[in-house]
């Protein structure tokens, strides 16, 4: 792997340093470089780089790659009975989106269905830059992963179990023939199948509890979701060790404020970090602000999405079941209830930014958060060792509102780039040396 040097109008950088209570340890820098090397961060440093750099990137923001923890699929592909060729399609083409690393996310589904897809996504999961700190993964029954997760994509960190434990009077568009109760059966068989990172579950039901002990002392994330848990329901899943709550407001129970639910104890909870789908749709933009006023820090951008992301308007999977894209807003079944979503996360960093909330903190939300969530410290984030995923993220549009990704490294080479190098020096500033190595189109 090469060396890079990347001059940046704007990057957003990580302290090592905790930082003060309620801030974020991210901020922006401006003018600032960065120095890749051996696929990691080697230099980060505000002003001008020591040295002629080999990107120079005018306008928009040098952030962390972006780390989606909820992907059931994309670009028409439902990753829980994805072929070798749609799982390929999904991997290469996330960076399109600036996801750099990603969970493919079943939803419910009968185990047999489940413990096959695991074993499919297992030969997926990408190498992991540093000592894993789940035990599930590294006693997972698959020694190595196969060369089909070859360099070039996001990378693979895990499977997202997004069900069948779930609230059948919260199940959105889960089939409810398939939901069922965690029995400690049900768990051994999941956590034997393939690399499960995240559980999303209603601890309300039968074994509920027991399920979130046995999970998290496995090392997996529990994320309490689709659930109609009270909020002492949700404090006791958190002391018997979940620490996550799935897609915030949706399919749960809310904050009224004389009967609490699940969303009011995410808020209020310091131990809970919730996703939040902003798309606009899934939860209102004043109730986006409110979560990210409450929950500092505690916030993870999720996009949820389903095979429709990416696509034009018309029929999908999701589950294995059919959901309509409209021309409008985020995939529906048949009865209209919403099915997942087609979101791209470079545009819900935007979409929350558009709010009021700090860039910084925004991307944080996508990057940091879910990282250091997830147990991968090495991801996430513009410091010296981390991995060298990035996204360079500019204005979506000529109006200079939203944001798209507009070039994507990870482990330091240039995945995707959305226009022919904007950013190489002018022709009389000498040869462009930088981004013909590694490339790999999409
Ligand atoms: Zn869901």
């Amino acid at each position: 792997m090469t060396s890079l040097l990347i001059a940046a109008e704007r990057l957003i950088v990580t302290r090592a340093t905790a930082a003060p209570a309620g801030s974020s340890p991210s901020q922006v820098v401006s003018p600032g470089y960065v120095r890749l090397d051996g696929g990691h961060i080697a230099e980060v440093d505000a002003g001008r780089p020591p040295g002629r750099p080999d990107v120079e990137l005018t306008g928009g923001t040098l952030a962390p790659g972006l780390i989606d923890l909820q992907v059931n699929g994309y670009y028409g592909h439902d990753l829980v009975d994805a072929d070798e060729a749609g799982w390929h399609t999904v991997v290469r083409r996330l960076p399109e989106t600036g996801v750099t690393a990603f969970l493919p996310t079943f939803i419910t589904a009968p185990i047999p269905t489940l413990v096959a897809a695991l074993r499919t996504a297992a030969h997926w999961l990408s190498p992991s830059p540093s000592p894993s700190p789940l035990p599930s993964q590294s006693s997972s029954p698959f020694p190595s992963p196969s060369p089909a997760s070859a360099p070039g994509g996001s990378r693979v960190l895990g499977v997202h179990l997004e069900g069948p434990f779930l609230s059948r009077d919260r199940r959105g568009a889960h089939n409810a023939e398939w939901l069922t109760d965690p029995t400690p059966e049900a768990v051994r068989t999941l956590l034997a199948a393939g690399p499960v990172t995240i559980v999303t579950l209603a601890p309300e039901r039968a074994g509920g509890l027991d399920a979130v002990r046995a999970l998290s002392q496995a090392g997996v994330l529990v994320s309490v979701g689709h659930s109609d848990a009270t909020a002492d329901q949700v404090k006791q899943a958190a002391d018997a060790g979940a620490r996550m709550i799935t897609h915030l407001f949706n399919a749960q129970s809310g904050v009224h404020h004389r009967a609490p639910g699940v969303a009011a104890q995410a808020l209020a909870d310091a131990r809970l970090t919730a996703g939040l789908i902003a798309d606009m749709a899934h939860v209102a933009p004043v109730v986006c602000k409110v979560a990210f006023a409450a929950a500092p820090g505690r916030i993870v951008l999720v996009t949820d999405a389903a095979a429709a992301a990416g696509m034009p308007p018309g029929r999908y999977d999701l589950g294995g079941e059919p959901i309509d894209l409209p021309a409008d807003g985020p995939p529906l079944r048949a009865d209209g209830t919403i099915a997942g979503s087609a979101l791209r996360l470079d545009a819900a960093v935007g979409n929350v930014a558009g709010l009021g909330v700090d860039l910084a903190v925004a991307v944080d939300a996508a990057t940091r958060v879910p990282a250091d969530l997830i147990g991968r410290p090495d991801l996430g984030r513009i410091a010296p060792g981390a991995a060298a995923d990035l996204v360079w993220l500019a204005a979506a549009d000529a109006a200079e509102t939203g944001l798209r990704a507009r070039a994507t490294w990870i482990g330091g080479e240039l995945v995707f780039e959305n226009t022919r190098r904007p950013w190489a020096p002018a022709p009389d500033d000498g040869p462009a040396t930088h981004g013909s190595k590694g490339r790999d189109r999409p």
